[in-house]
């Protein structure tokens, strides 16, 4: 993941000391389990749009936005392995936190993109 120079300040307080953490993004391979992360205080249900157009249902955990993932979830989907979300190879799109060092403020991110994820 390139940082580049191109964070924004922070929208808080305009420091310009912020941070970029990666989101942690898996596919959502069962479009009945979409549901789940939605509802999810530890995800976001997000569809990205891949490079042929077609959709990506992706489950995304944020730095700080979300609850820590703990160890094990009790109800997650057989499917899904925390590990997955754990992994940062398994993030993509540019999509994560944006983190102030001076002020604490954090928000959810696209690298290059000035507007601002719900
Ligand atoms: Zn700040």
């Amino acid at each position: 993941m390139s940082q580049g120079s191109t964070l924004p300040n922070c929208p808080q307080c305009n420091h310009h000391d912020t941070q970029f953490i990666p989101a942690s993004l898996v596919t959502i391979i069962d479009l009945e389990d979409i549901e789940y992360f939605y509802k999810s205080p530890h995800f976001s249900y997000l569809i990205t749009e891949g490079p042929n157009n077609e959709y990506r249902h992706v489950a995304a955990h944020f730095f700080k936005c979300h609850q820590l993932l703990p160890d094990a979830l009790d109800d997650l989907p057989d499917a899904y392995d925390l590990k997955d979300w754990k992994d940062p190879g398994s993030s993509i799109e540019g999509m994560g936190t944006l983190f102030c060092q001076a002020c604490g403020h954090y928000e959810k991110h696209i690298l290059g993109e000035q507007h601002r994820l719900s």
